[in-house]
């Protein structure tokens, strides 16, 4: 599922746009300066970028009948953004899904949760937090209805993000709310952008980059160049030449147009201190085309920027070995059972097991002195717990397939896994620890691993295991996960000895299959910190006052208010937080307008 939408773009729409673009580049070409549309007024709201959040403004726009210009610097085929990429992991409190499996949450417990997690603790917070709330009680109230009656629905066995591992009200999801949308991220585009691609109110100007905003009480102005166009496929990085200029007018702008994680430089340049420095070597999780640019262009208008040094980047990352974007990375969401170690081999501390606490393992790689870490496991935990984030990594939910999918229930990893394992650069396997700390140190050329000291690792954690109970918090851990219907199902192999019993000296593989070391990186993704907006998602200026006629949404926003997450996500929270500040921002500039 690489590549296109499930949803097929009207054919007159498609004509339509591509007059247009082929019209406005001849009078670019004709007129350099000036460009094609200098037409005042051309609409009510325009909208820059057709990613989720962009999209849901839209939506919501053309069902109170009013005009919309969407611009958007990639080609028509890429509409859905990030999204269209994602898992399609949607956060929900209380809902039929986790009722049924006896999973008891309340928009109290989630609060505690979130606030836990965000540790607000900025004078800039004061919008991020008033988001923070209103969108927990989105997320446990109205949010499933609304998509459900939009046709979007969820994959029974809800999931546990972000377990965190730390005491009451620390970090982490006291119980699973990681719901993943029967399709993935595909489908939950898919509505909305059906819905703008029929609607005669909405016009999609793709190959339309923004470079400026002016925003007064008597509108706003949106300029920018016409890229040439490109039939590059969805995700790969595309040329900025441009064909010349435009200029657009309208009531009300809205910023839809994604976080940095795509822009290295920028990613650098935001990095938190606190965390030490950046690593010399990271991966992408993100397409190049989310590279922050539409943020510098608001806060050139006189927006304001909160935040900046908030990010969700995460420790997990692996090489793809088919990259679409440059320094393509793909996220490991892993299962509780692995070893998780630093670059000397040594076990990472408590509660930083794999999938408790992505930002503390974050920190804890970088302060290791090295840019990457290692889990380290055998073949039947791989096969159990090693699942990949994205949706063309998940080829059976995103094409809702439940044959295959009854296959994750079977020994084997996913065809997805198994191909990483197999054509990956970071996937090392060997009968014995000894072979296998060898291989390690080949794959990053340097001897760091020492092979006896990482059999009395795994030892000393078998010894845990064979116990039944153990002291171990990891072991322990592992085994509370299973009291989980879902995590026992899917997620967490049964717990036992990664080396023989008998041979444990000789430090053979036992019956979980050959070892395996799966060497990590940190691969970028998401901006916490954003635009500050207040609760009708209007950009705020550095005086506290508003931006007239300027609005910002999704990742742009920091998902609301500039930062509603505060430090730390609890998973989920991005899609949602695009349909959150989206819907709201719609249906406030409806009301305004
Ligand atoms: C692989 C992957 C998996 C993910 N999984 C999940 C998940 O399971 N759950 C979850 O909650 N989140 C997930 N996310 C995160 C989530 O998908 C994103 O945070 C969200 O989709 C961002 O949407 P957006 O509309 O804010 O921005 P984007 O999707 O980034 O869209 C912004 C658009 O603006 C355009 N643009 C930018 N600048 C300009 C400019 N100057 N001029 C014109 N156009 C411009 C871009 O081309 C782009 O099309 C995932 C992301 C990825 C990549």
């Amino acid at each position: 599922m690489r590549g296109g939408a499930r949803f097929v773009w009207p054919a007159h729409r498609l004509r339509e746009s591509e007059e247009d673009c082929a019209s406005q580049a001849r009078a670019a070409r004709a007129n350099p300066t000036r460009g094609g549309s200098i037409r005042s007024m051309d609409c009510d709201v325009i909208v820059v970028g057709t990613g989720l959040s962009g999209l849901v403004v839209a939506h919501e726009l053309a069902a109170a009948d009013r005009s919309v210009i969407m611009l958007d610097a990639e080609p028509l085929g890429s509409v859905g953004g990030q999204a269209h990429w994602s898992l399609g992991g949607l956060f929900m409190v209380n809902s039929p899904e986790q009722r049924r499996l006896r999973i008891h949450d309340s928009e109290e417990l989630a609060l505690a949760d979130w606030l836990g997690s965000a540790a607000f603790d900025r004078l800039e917070d004061y919008w991020p937090r008033r988001w923070a709330e209103a969108y927990v009680h989105f997320a446990a109230g109205e949010q499933r209805r609304w998509l459900h009656d939009l046709g979007v629905r969820w994959f029974p066995l809800v999931q546990w993000a972000e377990r965190g591992g730390y005491a009451a009200p620390g970090h982490g999801n006291s119980v699973p709310r990681f719901h993943i949308v029967w399709g993935t991220g595909p489908a939950l585009v898919e509505p909305f952008a059906s819905d703008v691609m029929h609607s005669h109110r909405v016009r999609i100007r793709p190959r339309h980059h923004v470079t400026s905003l002016h925003a007064d009480g008597s509108g706003v102005r949106v300029s920018g160049r016409v890229l040439e166009p490109t039939d590059m496929p969805r995700g790969v990085q595309t040329s900025r030449t441009a064909i010349g200029e435009f200029t657009i007018t309208a009531q009300a702008a809205v910023v839809a147009s994604g976080g940095i994680g795509g822009n290295f430089e920028l990613v650098r340049q935001n990095w938190p201190a606190r965390w030490g420095s950046a690593p010399q070597r990271m991966i992408a999780g993100v397409p190049d085309c989310v590279d922050g640019s539409m943020l510098t262009t608001t806060e050139a208008a006189g927006g304001r920027v909160i935040n900046a040094d908030r990010m969700w980047h995460y420790p997990e990352g692996i090489v793809n070995h088919s990259p679409i974007w440059s320094h393509h990375g793909v996220r490991i969401l892993a299962g509780p059972s692995s070893l998780w170690l630093d670059a000397r081999g040594q076990r990472f501390p408590v509660p930083l097991f794999p999938g408790f606490d992505s930002l503390g393992a974050l920190r804890h790689v970088i302060n290791s002195g090295y840019d990457y870490s290692w889990f380290v496991l055998d073949q039947a935990t791989l096969s159990a717990e090693i699942a990949l984030s994205g949706s063309e990594q998940n080829s059976d939910l995103t094409g809702r397939n439940l044959r295959r999918l009854a296959r994750r229930v079977r020994p084997g990893p996913t065809p997805e896994v198994r191909d990483f394992q197999e054509r990956g650069v970071d996937f090392v396997s060997a009968g014995s620890v000894l072979e296998l700390a060898a291989q390690m140190n080949q794959l990053v050329g340097e001897h760091l691993v020492d092979g006896q000291a990482l059999q009395q690792v795994i030892e000393a954690r078998d010894l845990q295991v064979h116990s039944g109970l153990g002291k171990d918090p990891q072991v322990v851990a592992t085994a509370a996960t299973r009291r989980f219907l879902g995590d026992r199902l899917l997620r967490v192999v049964r717990p036992h000895e990664l080396l023989d019993p008998k041979a444990r000296v000789a430090g053979r593989a036992g019956s979980g299959g050959p070892l395996v070391a799966i060497r990590l990186h940190v691969l970028t993704r998401k901006t916490l910190g954003g635009l500050e907006t207040d609760l009708d998602g209007r950009v705020m200026r550095a005086d506290g006052s508003v931006l007239p006629g300027a609005y910002a949404v999704g990742e742009a926003a920091g998902f609301g208010g500039g930062g509603m997450h505060g430090y730390r996500a609890l998973e989920g929270t991005f899609l949602g937080g695009c349909l959150f500040t989206g819907r709201t921002v719609g249906r406030a500039l409806a009301a305004s307008l």
